[in-house]
C-alpha cells in the first residue's frame, strides 16, 4: 500500500501504540486503536469538544490522510489546538484492506445496532467508538461539534454535500449552514428519521452539533487530489485551532420526500447505472417499478440520492428527495 506514513495514521493501521512526546504539547491519550484524544493544557469544562472522525468505509481515504495529517501537525506543534480534539479513524481493519467494510456497513450499526449483527466485525468497532465518544462528550459542558467525513464511489451533481441528521422536526440554525458552506459544502440533505449513523449517535445521544459529509470521490491511499479537499481541510484547522469558523452563503437544502424500498428481486431501477447523485426527475418519469408498485416523479423538483438497486430486497434503493428553505 502506498501510504504517505503519517504518525497517527501508520500506528492505526499498524495497531502499534502512537509514540509521542508528551512534554509541553497538548495532552494525549490513545483510547483506542486509531482514536486520540488533545486536549490543550489549561481545557476546562467548557473548552468545545470536537470529534473528528473519518474512514468509518475503508475505501473513503481523502479525508483519512487530511485528519491525521492535521493530528500529526498538532502534535509536532505546527497548528495550535483550541479545543479538545478526539480524532477518529473508524475502521483501521478495512482501511488497511482498502474495503468500504468486511461483514457489514458500519455507518448503519450505531445507536445500539450493532447488537443485531453481533457476528459482523464491525459490531464490536461501532460499540468501541460509541464507548469512547461517550466518555469523551460527558465531560464536555462547551459547545459540541462532530463531523463524521467521507467520500463517494458515485458522481454527484453537488461535489461536497452534507447530512444533517433527523433534529426532531427542528432545522438546523442558518449561522450552522453557513458554516458548512464555509467548509466547501455546496449542498444539505436534513435527514427526515432516525438512522444509525455515527452522525445521528453523537447528535441524539450526546447533543452534538453533527454531520456526515460527502466530500468528493472515493479513491485508494496516495492517489487522493487533496487540493479538492482544501475548503474542508482549512475550515477543520480553524476550528481545531479554536478560531472562528468560515461563513459564506447558505447552500441549497434538501429533504427526503420517500425511499424507495426495494421489495423483491423485480425491483428495476429505471436511471442510468452511472447516475450521480442530487439528479433531477423529469416530472411524470417513471423512476423504479416493483411488480406492481411504480414509482413516479412529481412535480420535476426531486432529485434522487444514494441510488443502489443491488442491495438486498426489504433495503432502501434510493431516496427521493425534494427543495425546502433553509
Ligand atoms: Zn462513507
Amino acid at each position: 500500500m502506498d501510504v504517505s506514513a503519517s504518525g497517527f495514521l501508520a500506528a492505526a493501521l499498524s495497531a502499534a501504540p502512537l509514540a509521542v512526546s508528551q512534554r509541553g504539547g497538548p495532552l494525549c491519550h490513545e483510547l483506542a486503536r486509531g482514536v486520540l484524544e488533545l486536549s490543550p493544557r489549561g481545557a476546562h469544562a467548557a473548552t468545545p469538544a470536537f470529534v473528528v472522525s473519518a474512514g468509518v468505509h475503508g475505501n473513503e481515504t481523502a479525508p483519512v490522510e487530511i485528519l491525521a495529517a492535521i493530528v500529526d501537525d498538532v502534535l509536532a506543534g505546527r497548528l495550535p489546538l483550541g479545543v479538545r480534539l478526539l480524532a477518529v479513524l473508524g475502521h483501521p481493519d478495512a482501511l488497511q484492506s482498502g474495503e468500504r467494510y468486511l461483514d457489514y456497513d458500519m455507518n448503519r450499526l450505531f445507536c445500539g445496532r450493532h447488537a443485531s449483527q453481533a457476528d459482523a466485525r464491525e459490531a464490536a468497532r461501532a460499540a468501541e467508538l460509541e464507548a469512547v465518544v461517550g466518555e469523551f462528550f460527558d465531560t464536555a459542558r462547551g459547545p459540541r461539534l462532530h463531523y463524521d467525513l467521507h467520500t463517494a464511489i458515485r458522481g454527484s451533481v453537488y461535489e461536497r454535500f452534507a447530512i444533517v441528521p433527523y433534529l426532531g422536526g427542528e432545522r438546523p440554525a442558518r449561522q450552522r449552514l453557513a458554516t458548512l458552506a464555509g467548509a466547501g459544502i455546496e449542498a444539505v440533505l436534513l435527514h427526515s428519521a432516525p438512522a444509525a449513523t455515527f452522525s445521528y449517535h453523537t447528535s441524539h445521544h450526546h447533543a452534538a452539533e453533527s454531520y456526515t459529509l460527502e466530500l468528493g470521490k472515493a479513491r485508494a491511499f496516495g492517489q487522493n487530489d487533496l487540493a479538492r479537499f482544501a475548503a474542508i481541510d482549512a475550515q477543520l484547522r480553524r476550528l481545531v485551532a479554536g478560531e472562528d469558523a468560515r461563513e459564506c452563503e447558505i447552500p441549497p437544502c434538501f429533504a427526503a420526500k420517500y425511499d424507495l424500498i426495494k421489495q423483491s428481486e423485480a425491483f428495476r431501477l429505471h436511471l442510468a447505472a452511472d447516475v450521480e447523485n442530487f439528479t433531477r426527475l423529469a416530472a411524470g418519469s417513471v423512476i423504479a417499478e416493483d411488480g406492481e408498485t411504480r414509482y413516479v416523479a412529481a412535480d420535476g423538483d426531486e432529485r434522487i440520492l444514494f441510488p443502489n438497486p443491488g442491495v438486498k430486497p426489504g433495503l432502501r434503493a434510493g431516496i427521493v428527495i425534494g427543495p425546502v428553505s433553509a
